[in-house]
């Protein structure tokens, strides 16, 4: 193996580089850095973060910057603004001892004015979003007529987030001498046809087999009922006192749900997601990076470009839509040499995507069985024990204290004691364990069963309230009676604008005016995705989550069906109108806002048994 003095690197960045402990140059580094610090050279990189591409690419730019001239020279883009601080910082710290270089971060979402004052103050690299360094030529406070050096990074994901075309305008204004260099995690069509378009004889290098997971991430999948699901979440976070993970979810909804019962569940846990503004989530960021916070539950743009370093599990809260992004997930832990685990929580109905991902990741999961309830409890007072032994006990501080401390526990014995202390924190769990009930695991039958028992209604608690069955969304739907709807037009429906498997649907409740119907959890986005793309009767459809006891609708899919307006406000807002009709009769927005119809004696099954007794 090479030394990064053998690669060519010079003894400032060497310097620095040392000090950040960095004592072999990492395969990505040593294939990459003495290539890009000659000229006329690209390089299209299949590498994930964590195996040292930011050094790969940051090293041989600065090295390649003339200082003497203060314009820019070398351009970084990336899809966000948490990735583009990253990165500026790991080159300002590469280049801490390369006197006069300017390095700097544009991104949208903040000030441009005092970027446009950063750039006139002569900077030479610029690691930029896309869409915010457009702006700025636009307003010809940057120019690229200097750049020689060109790198896209998570190219695929700046792609996924629709820059392609400011990529290519923002390309058409560099020059055509330069080296460029692009990354991306994942070898999609669209990211062969970029490289093809703008590389030149581009060196392909492949860190790890071409589209694979992590080396160092053992995938795990524990399968469980679609209603278990939270509860299996809590097990694997309970048997691992220490972890340290993020909890990708597929909604913003979801994300907001689950954290939310972590937290009153007692756990250390946050969420990050589009839902928040800009400083809530810097706050959520930095609480996780300074490990005061253990879960962060997350979805996968917003936690794009969160950098954090020693994950011990990413947890899957069922498998992404978008199959690349397991490899982005999981690619969040076992980095920089460190083991990882990635852990997948998912129903009957995901093992497709989950054969379907092994394939891309070219490994196997393994099949995990949840922790018993006795495995937990003794992980957790082993823990409590580690505690005890570790604790740093300030002796001067406690000193005062101390006397009365012993006057007050005198009469315990030290077994008493250790008790006493052990069992402070140990009885959260020993009590929710004790009575806990084990999760069954499904098989093809018990799923079937499930689907069929939430669709006959059965479920106790959706018959208490409006809530959907366990493992079920219930969803508003803007046709009723009188549009002439009925359970099999709910359901043609449904199947009319989905393409490929159909979604498992449960209960339908038909009001006069609009309606509602259950759908499977994981199907439910997918669902309201396609309806609200959809006409019938020659209207607009508009399908929304229910929400549980008010009858107002969470609105998630307020921004499709405006054009039908008079509906449309009905339905974003309370569904109760504002004043009763004259006549004293009560529509069904009036009836269903107070509650008239919480038992199902609209839905499917009775008007099927209904009809069988005739
Ligand atoms: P990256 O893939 O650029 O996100 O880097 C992953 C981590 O590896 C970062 O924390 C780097 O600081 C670290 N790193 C990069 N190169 C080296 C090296 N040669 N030796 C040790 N650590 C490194």
């Amino acid at each position: 193996m090479m030394s990064f003095e053998e690669l060519g690197v010079s003894d400032e960045i060497l310097f620095a580089i040392s000090e950040l402990g960095f004592e072999q140059p990492m395969p990505v580094q040593e294939a990459v850095i003495p290539y890009l610090l000659g000229n006329g050279n690209d390089v299209v990189a299949l590498a994930q973060t964590g195996t040292g591409k930011t050094a790969a690419f940051g090293i041989p730019l600065i090295q390649r910057v003339d200082v003497k001239k203060r314009f820019p020279q070398a351009l970084v883009l990336a899809p966000t603004r948490e990735l583009c601080l990253q990165i500026a910082d790991d080159i300002k710290s590469y280049s801490k001892y390369v006197q006069r270089l300017k390095v700097l971060a544009v991104y949208g979402g903040s000030s441009i004015e005092s970027q446009m004052k950063s750039l006139k103050s002569g900077v030479q690299i610029i690691v930029a979003t896309p869409g915010r360094l457009l702006d700025l030529m636009n307003r010809k406070t940057v120019k690229m007529e200097n750049i020689h050096n060109v790198v896209l990074d998570e190219a695929d994901e700046m792609l996924n987030m629709g820059f392609e075309e400011s990529l290519n305008n923002i390309l058409a204004e560099v020059p055509a001498e330069r080296n460029m260099m692009m990354f991306s995690a994942t070898m999609s069509a669209e990211i062969a046809e970029i490289a093809k378009k703008y590389l030149n004889n581009a060196k392909e290098i492949v860190i790890g087999a071409k589209n694979e997971g992590t080396k160092n991430v053992k995938h795990i999948y524990y399968m469980v009922h679609a209603k278990d699901k939270y509860l299996a979440l809590k097990r694997i976070a309970d048997y691992y006192p220490k972890i340290y993970a993020i909890i990708f979810c597929r909604t913003r909804r979801e994300t907001q749900e689950i954290a939310d019962m972590l937290i009153k569940d007692g756990y250390n846990a946050d969420s990050l997601h589009g839902d928040l503004s800009q400083a809530q989530r810097d706050a959520v960021m930095q609480k996780f990076r300074i490990r005061h916070l253990q879960l962060l539950v997350a979805t996968d743009v917003a936690a794009r470009g969160l950098d954090v370093d020693d994950l011990t599990h990413v947890i899957n809260y069922g498998l992404p839509d978008d199959i690349e992004s397991y490899t982005h997930r999981s690619g969040r832990t076992g980095r920089a040499g460190k083991t990882g685990t990635s852990i997948a929580i998912i129903n009957m109905r995901e093992r497709g995507k989950l054969r379907e991902i092994e394939k891309v990741i070219a490994k196997e999961f393994s099949c995990g069985t949840l922790p018993s309830g006795r495995q937990i409890c003794e992980k957790q007072l082993i823990k409590v024990i580690d505690d005890v032994e570790r604790v740093l006990v300030n002796e001067e501080e406690i000193e005062a204290f101390l006397p009365s401390i012993y006057r007050k526990l005198e009469w315990l014995s030290k077994e008493d004691l250790i008790k006493r202390v052990v069992s402070i924190e140990f009885n959260r769990f020993l009590e929710y364990y004790r009575d806990a009930d084990v999760i069954d695991v499904p098989t093809e039958k018990t799923a079937a069963k499930e689907c069929k028992k939430a669709k006959r209604g059965e479920s106790d608690s959706a018959k208490k309230s409006r809530s959907a069955a366990p493992g079920f969304t219930r969803l508003f739907l803007n046709f009723g009676k009188a549009d002439g709807f009925y359970a099999n037009h709910v359901i043609e429906l449904i199947n009319r604008n989905m393409k490929g498997a159909k979604p498992c649907v449960g209960k339908i409740d038909l009001l006069r005016e609009f309606s509602f119907f259950e759908v499977a959890e994981e199907d439910a986005d997918s669902v309201i995705k396609a309806l609200n793309k959809s006409f019938a009767n020659g209207r607009r459809v508009v399908v929304e989550v229910a929400s549980e006891n008010t009858g107002k609708s969470d609105n998630s899919g307020k921004k499709d069906g405006r054009k039908n307006k008079k509906r449309v406000k009905d339905n974003s807002e309370d569904f109760a109108p504002k004043k009763k009709r004259k006549s004293g009769k009560k529509n069904d927005w009036q009836r269903f806002f107070e509650g008239e119809f919480s038992e199902p004696d609209n839905s499917l099954w009775v008007k099927k048994s209904k009809k069988r007794r005739k």
